[in-house]
């Protein structure tokens, strides 16, 4: 998720108060360093982060971060906040065990199909060494056979 497009046009953000600034009706200025991450329409983003961090934090927290970085610790904490307000007790937790589930069954699956795989490789090779396909090969050959020069002989 792309969090530019929060700030939008020039006109609108120095116009309209971010979601930090109206709750703690201050006014927002076009300098106001969260109003990047917690626009107005991110009402809910902005409670679930301040319930989590508290928003003096959250703005000493971003100050501490280089510029090029603050996207990505931005995101990581809306994440997290966003992850303990749906699941109180769990949080992220929750998430990265499903993940870790999924990660198990997939491996599992993939386990499964290589064996398969295996075995039907082996069954080819062995297939391959006797010089038929299948044993109902073997059974249309009645008396016959065919010698390795590609003739026919009678038994
Ligand atoms: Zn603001």
């Amino acid at each position: 998720m792309s969090l530019s497009k929060f700030h939008g046009g020039s006109s609108s953000s120095s116009t309209t108060a971010c979601a930090a600034c109206k709750y703690q009706r201050k006014k927002c200025t076009e300098h106001c360093i969260l109003a990047r991450y917690f626009p107005q329409e991110k009402q809910n983003q902005f409670l679930n982060a301040h319930k989590l961090f508290g928003v003096s934090n959250i703005t000493k927290f971003i100050k501490g971060v280089e510029e090029c970085q603050r996207d990505i610790a931005m995101n990581n904490l809306i994440f997290h906040a966003n992850a303990r307000a749906r699941d109180p007790v769990w949080g992220v937790c929750k998430i990265m065990l499903d993940l870790k589930h999924q990660i198990a069954c997939t491996q599992a699956e993939l386990n499964l199909v290589h064996h398969q795989n295996l075995a039907m490789c082996q069954t080819i090779a062995l297939q391959q060494q006797f010089g038929c396909y299948s044993y109902g090969d073997l059974l249309e050959q009645g008396d016959e056979y065919l010698n390795i020069d590609g003739h026919v002989h009678q038994k």
